[in-house]
């Protein structure tokens, strides 16, 4: 491969470097709304930031009272919506090669003259570069959160989940409980009917444990055949009955096909979250109940210890 060096050996060099030192002091104090929102827009990947910007920005040139931006990224729909709006909207569906990233709208109570809507795309074409940008971010955050297999929240999103959770529940003295569930003898499956079909039980189990919980409740694939549940507002009696219904919707998930019937059991364990224990301690305590429901039997539910006791 031919290498092209960079360096340049033109003479003018010293009066390039004072052009450069020009543009970058015209770049950085310029009154010009154009070049201030891409500088602005450029020192931040997060779309609510990006939207506020883009909300001061606009409001100097094109009076407005509400903004509103919708999209859906990654499954999720995500608003962002400054003040109240008026009877008069001026909507813009944001593409950018072939591709869409949102449907902005700016609304007030006095209609917009065309000069304004004029103005209002010369700033979304400022912007949506940055904005296509931002939305990728979300999209790419949410992939690394997300398990391949099942589409649920992964193991990343679960210690993410429970760090936040764990702190929360001292601050605020809120009971959550977690319940880790584990499918019994699930090599066995893989080996009698082989991996995709032990893959297929796992995407299916995946999804009646999610019809059986409550939307506040958040699901995340642990571990291979490991699930873990988190429940806002849920002590450990309560969290033992959503663990025994999550147990009984695995075992009533059937794989069927052709004469192949398959069907598998699982076993959970639970812990109350107790007033300044780090999320690891409290994870840790799940799993020793899990492996207690393990050693006695399987196909049942136990709960971890806390001070005021447990079995
Ligand atoms: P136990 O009742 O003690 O939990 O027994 P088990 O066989 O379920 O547990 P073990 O830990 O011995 O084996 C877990 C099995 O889960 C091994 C592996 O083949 C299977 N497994 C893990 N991840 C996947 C996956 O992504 N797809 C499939 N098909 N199987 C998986
Ligand atoms: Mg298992
Ligand atoms: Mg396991």
């Amino acid at each position: 491969m031919k290498h092209t060096p960079f360096v340049s050996k033109s003479a003018d060099q010293p009066q390039k470097l004072a052009a450069l030192k020009q543009a970058w002091q015209e770049w950085t104090t310029s009154p010009d709304i154009l070049a201030r929102l891409t500088r602005r827009l450029s020192t931040t990947l997060s779309l609510e930031n990006q939207l506020t910007i883009f909300a001061e920005e606009a409001a100097t040139v094109v009076p407005f009272d509400s903004l509103q931006y919708r999209h859906r990224i990654a499954k999720q729909d995500f608003v962002f919506s400054t003040g109240l709006g008026g009877p008069h909207r001026a909507e813009y569906r944001l593409n950018l090669e072939g591709a869409h990233f949102g449907t902005l709208t700016l609304l007030r109570r006095k209609r917009f003259t065309e000069e304004e809507l004029g103005g209002i795309e010369m700033l979304i074409g400022t912007a949506i570069c940055p904005i296509r940008n931002a939305c990728q971010f979300i999209a790419l955050e949410q992939t690394a959160r997300t398990d391949a297999l099942t589409g649920i929240p992964n193991k990343r999103a679960l210690d993410e989940d429970l760090a936040r959770t764990s702190h929360l529940s001292d601050r605020h003295q809120e009971t959550y409980s977690l319940i880790l569930l584990d499918l019994d003898h699930f090599k066995a499956v893989n080996d009698i009917h082989g991996h995709l079909v032990g893959d297929q039980i796992l995407r299916l189990t995946a999804e009646s444990m999610e019809r059986t919980l409550r939307v506040s409740d958040s699901i995340f694939r642990f571990g291979g055949e490991e699930f873990a549940v988190l429940l806002p507002h849920t002590a450990s009696n309560e969290a033992r009955e959503v663990a025994d219904r999550l147990r009984e919707a695995v075992t009533n998930t059937i794989f069927e096909r052709g004469d192949i019937r398959v069907g598998v059991t699982a076993s959970c364990g639970v812990s109350t979250h107790m007033q300044g224990e780090s999320a690891e301690q409290w994870l840790t305590r799940a799993d020793e109940a899990l492996y207690r429901a393990k050693r006695e039997g399987r196909n049942q539910t136990r709960i971890s210890a806390t001070i005021s006791g447990g079995q």
